[in-house]
C-alpha cells in the first residue's frame, strides 16, 4: 500500500506542527509556503498549557526554553510612566501575561521547520491557485503551475488564508475594534527585560518588549472604528499611527520616530469564526480555523494542540471523515473558550476615558494581588488564559 499524501499549505507554527505528526503517522507530506522562505519576523508569543506538552512530545521543549526571550515579566505603567502593577513572568505551564515559555514567533517557527525538514518536502515560493475534491483524492493546482493530486489538504494559513476562501466562502471575520501595529526598534541603555505596557488613555498602548537578539519589540495598539487600515501602503499607516498616538507621552515618540525604517506589520485584530473545520478532504487548523486574535494570549497554544489533535485523530482512523468529527469534538469547547475573551476585552485594557483608565488600574492592581489568584473571576482572567483546559489525546498505538 502506498503512503497516503497530504498537503498542507503555510509554514508559520501550525502547518509544520501538523505535518510532523502527519510523517510520523505515515503520511508522505508536502508542506507549501506562499512566502520564499521561512519568515522569520513577529514578536513574542507564549506557548501554554497543553501546548508545551505538545512540544514536548516533539522532544523540543528544552529546545524552546533556551531560545525563549528572557522576559522576567510585564509591568503596566499609568500617566508618566508611573507603574500601575507588576506581574513576573509565571513560573508554571499556564499562567500570567508573560508566560514560562515566552519565544519570538519566527523562532519557535524555525524550531519547527529544522525538525521536520528531513522527513517533510517543503516548496517555498508558491501557493495553493486552485482546489478541486472528489470522493478518491484533491487536485491541487498551484500559482507556479504544477499540478498534483493529494488524499486531503491542510489549511494552515493563518487568519487571511486565501485557500480557506475557496473552500469556506462564508468563513466570518469579527473585528474587534482594535488596530496593533508592530515594529522592531534598537535597544537603549535604560531598556530593562521586563514587557513595560503603558496605558496612555484615549483608547491607546504602548508595548516595549525584550528579546534575546539584542532588539526591542515594539507594538503601538489603538482602539478604533477605522477598518481597512491593514489594507493601506505603509505610508498612509504610519501617518495615522502618528495622528493618532500625538502627544501620548512616556517612550511614544521614540517609537513613532522609528516608524519609517524599522521593520513593521500592522494588524486590524479579526476574530474567524467557521461553524466546522473541514469540508470533504480539506480540513483548517490554527488561526485559519479560529484565530482567536493576539489579546487571547492563546493563538500558538491553540495552533500547535489543533495541529496534534488532527494528526492523532488521521493517525488513529482509516476514514478521515471520522478522523475530522473527532478532532473537531475534541478541539471546539476548548477553542470557543480561547476565543471567549474576558469582558470589555480589548477596550477595557485600552481605555478611552480617564475614568477606564482608573478602572483598567483598579482592575490591574487586583490581578497582582496575592488574593487573585483565590478569587480567580475576571482580575484572574485577564492575566491567565484558559490554556489547562484541554487533555491532549494520546497518540494512538500503531
Ligand atoms: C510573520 C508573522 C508574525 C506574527 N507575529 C505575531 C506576534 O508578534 N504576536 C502574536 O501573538 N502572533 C503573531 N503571529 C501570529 C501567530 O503566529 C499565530 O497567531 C499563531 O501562532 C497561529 O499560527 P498559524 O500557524 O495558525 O498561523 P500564522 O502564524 O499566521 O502562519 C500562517 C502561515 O501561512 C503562510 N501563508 C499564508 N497564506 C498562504 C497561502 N495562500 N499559501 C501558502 N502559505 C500561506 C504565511 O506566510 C504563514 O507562514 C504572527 C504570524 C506571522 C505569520
Amino acid at each position: 500500500m502506498p503512503s497516503p499524501t497530504v498537503l498542507v499549505s503555510g509554514a508559520s507554527i501550525a502547518g509544520p506542527t501538523t505535518a510532523s505528526w502527519l510523517a510520523r503517522a505515515g503520511y508522505e507530506v508536502t508542506v507549501v509556503e506562499r512566502f520564499a522562505a521561512l519568515r522569520d519576523d513577529g514578536q513574542n508569543i507564549d506557548v501554554r498549557g497543553a501546548a508545551r506538552e505538545v512540544l514536548r512530545r516533539m522532544g523540543l521543549e528544552d529546545a524552546a526554553l533556551a531560545a525563549g526571550t528572557g522576559e522576567q515579566g510585564t509591568v503596566f505603567l499609568g500617566e508618566g510612566g508611573r507603574e500601575l502593577a507588576r506581574f513576573p513572568a509565571s513560573t508554571d505551564d499556564t499562567s500570567g501575561p508573560t508566560a514560562e515559555m515566552e519565544i519570538l514567533r519566527g523562532r519557535l517557527g524555525e524550531l519547527l521547520h529544522d525538525h521536520t525538514r528531513d522527513a517533510v518536502r517543503y516548496l517555498f515560493d508558491d501557493q495553493i491557485a486552485g482546489l478541486a475534491q472528489d470522493l478518491d483524492g484533491v487536485d491541487v493546482s498551484f500559482a507556479s503551475g504544477r499540478e498534483e493530486r493529494f488524499d486531503l489538504v491542510v489549511l494552515a494559513e493563518g487568519v487571511s488564508s486565501r485557500s480557506r476562501d475557496l473552500v469556506f466562502p462564508a468563513a466570518s471575520r469579527e473585528y474587534l475594534g482594535m488596530v496593533i501595529a508592530y515594529l522592531t526598534i534598537p535597544r537603549q541603555d535604560d531598556d530593562t527585560d521586563w514587557w513595560r505596557w503603558y496605558v496612555a488613555g484615549r483608547g491607546r498602548g504602548v508595548n516595549l518588549r525584550p528579546d534575546d537578539v539584542g532588539t526591542i519589540r515594539a507594538s503601538l495598539n489603538v482602539i478604533t472604528e477605522t477598518r481597512g487600515l491593514d489594507d493601506q501602503p505603509r505610508e498612509v499607516q504610519v501617518a495615522a499611527l502618528r495622528r493618532a498616538f500625538a502627544g501620548a507621552g512616556w517612550q511614544t515618540d521614540r517609537v513613532l520616530a522609528a516608524l519609517d525604517d524599522a521593520p513593521f506589520y500592522l494588524e486590524d485584530l479579526a476574530q474567524v469564526h467557521l461553524d466546522s473545520w473541514s469540508t470533504g478532504r480539506i480540513a483548517l487548523v490554527g488561526d485559519a480555523a479560529w484565530c482567536a486574535t493576539p489579546v487571547s494570549g492563546i493563538g500558538t497554544t491553540l495552533a500547535l494542540t489543533g495541529a496534534y489533535t488532527l494528526a492523532a485523530a488521521l493517525a488513529g482512523n482509516t476514514d478521515h471523515r471520522t478522523a475530522f468529527a473527532e478532532y473537531e469534538q475534541r478541539m471546539r469547547p476548548f477553542v470557543d473558550k480561547g476565543q471567549s475573551l474576558p469582558p470589555g476585552v480589548p477596550q477595557v485594557a485600552n481605555p478611552r476615558t480617564e475614568l477606564g483608565r482608573r478602572a483598567f488600574g483598579a482592575v490591574l492592581r487586583v490581578a497582582a494581588s496575592p488574593l487573585a489568584a483565590k478569587v480567580g473571576g475576571v482580575a484572574g482572567r485577564f492575566t491567565t488564559p484558559p490554556a489547562d483546559k484541554y487533555e491532549l489525546p494520546a497518540w494512538p498505538a500503531a
